[in-house]
């Protein structure tokens, strides 16, 4: 069997705030503001995948009000999703996820968000495809108010 699955998020840039994506730190001036570290990427990640589940979305089964995730790693998160995937019988067999932010640049650090990815779902690093795009300045993002990743996620029984 065959399913698929979407994912979209969107977090506040903040000051003060470590800026974590794909759980890669990056240098920059601001921060995703979250009750986990607000790994936006990795947050669209975990959707796609329980929407190709049916199992609802994060914040059902991660709830905000949960203070044992206060600042978790949301690597951590993606590898509870996983967790619950493979208990079913499912395999990840292929993501693809789309960063909008207008700064910084992401280019260089997609490789290691990938491997990271790859990692918590146990698939090869060729499973999982990050982009990253910008909105030409327009609207939240543009406008560096805040960062959005979509993801599309197919995986599959054996
Ligand atoms: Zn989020």
């Amino acid at each position: 069997m065959t399913r698929i699955g979407h994912g979209f998020d969107a977090h506040r840039l903040v000051p003060n705030r470590p800026l974590i994506l794909g759980g890669v730190t990056l240098p920059f001036t601001q921060g995703l503001l979250g009750h986990s570290d607000a790994d936006v990427l990795i947050h669209a990640i975990c959707d796609a995948l329980l929407g190709a589940v049916g199992a609802g979305d994060l914040g059902r089964h991660f709830p905000d009000s949960d203070p044992s995730l206060a600042g978790i790693s949301s690597l951590e998160i993606l590898r509870r999703v996983h967790t619950m995937l493979a208990s079913g019988g499912w395999s990840v067999a292929n993501i693809d996820a789309t960063v909008i932010a207008q700064a910084p640049r992401l280019g260089p650090h997609i490789p290691v968000m990938v491997d990271n990815v790859a990692a918590c779902l146990k698939v090869e690093s060729t499973a999982i495809n990050v982009k990253a795009t910008t909105t030409e300045g327009l609207g939240f993002t543009g406008e560096g108010h805040g960062i959005a990743a979509h993801a599309v996620a197919l995986i599959h029984t054996r």
